[in-house]
């Protein structure tokens, strides 16, 4: 099982970090290691001093699959939740400043916190799915996929190109603005439209 996260999926996150849009999907991946499941405590790393939370809907692959066509790609997943892209954002400024890659500010252990999912069909329209990370009961993060420069369809195709897809795969598909660190303490709850399907406790 592999974890594909998609960077600057919105345009509003990509100015705040005062990145470019681009003209195709930017992915990076996790290993598994990174999942966080049941709502378990995230404990902070050592060796960053910024943690910053994003909070982002996953979409579940159902089927083996490459090179997928995008009209196709939505027979390639069934599920959708919601999902937090914990980066050390010190240590990513520091490999972008080099030009090297992200893996150690993404990838660290619990860094992709995964909630509960929700059935595809459960959802009127899949352009206009609201979500909302909260940090001790205030709202930090809104986003909707209505915003999403790259759309499912196209993420599942653009990716299949490079990476065949398969079953139980996860893709982050980017956060909104609002990015921020969390500190020791913190509560995180992330809802899509009104209902909490992940909780996270900062250690
Ligand atoms: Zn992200």
């Amino acid at each position: 099982m592999k974890i594909i996260c998609i960077g600057r999926n919105y345009t509003e996150h990509a100015r705040e970090l005062n990145n470019p849009l681009p003209a195709e999907p930017v992915f990076f991946m996790k290993p598994d290691t990174s999942i966080l499941k049941n709502n378990k405590p995230f404990f902070l790393p050592d060796f960053s001093n910024e943690i910053h939370h994003e909070v982002e809907l996953v979409i579940k692959i159902c089927k083996v699959g490459k090179s997928i066509a995008e009209k196709f790609a939505h027979r390639y997943y069934d599920e959708i939740g919601i999902g937090i892209d914990f980066t050390a954002r010190d240590l990513q400024a520091k490999a972008k400043e080099k030009g090297l890659p992200w893996e150690i500010a993404k990838g660290f252990e619990g860094s992709a916190p995964l909630g509960k999912f929700l059935s595809k069909k459960s959802f009127a329209s899949l352009q206009s799915i609201h979500f909302h990370l909260d940090i001790n009961e205030k709202t930090v993060q809104t986003g909707t996929s209505a915003d999403m420069i790259f759309s499912f369809d196209r993420i599942v195709s653009y990716v299949s190109q490079f990476f065949p897809l398969k079953t139980g795969d996860l893709i982050y598909t980017g956060t909104p603005a609002g990015v921020g660190p969390v500190h020791t303490g913190d509560y995180l709850k992330a809802y899509i439209e009104d209902q909490c399907l992940l909780e996270c406790k900062i250690k």
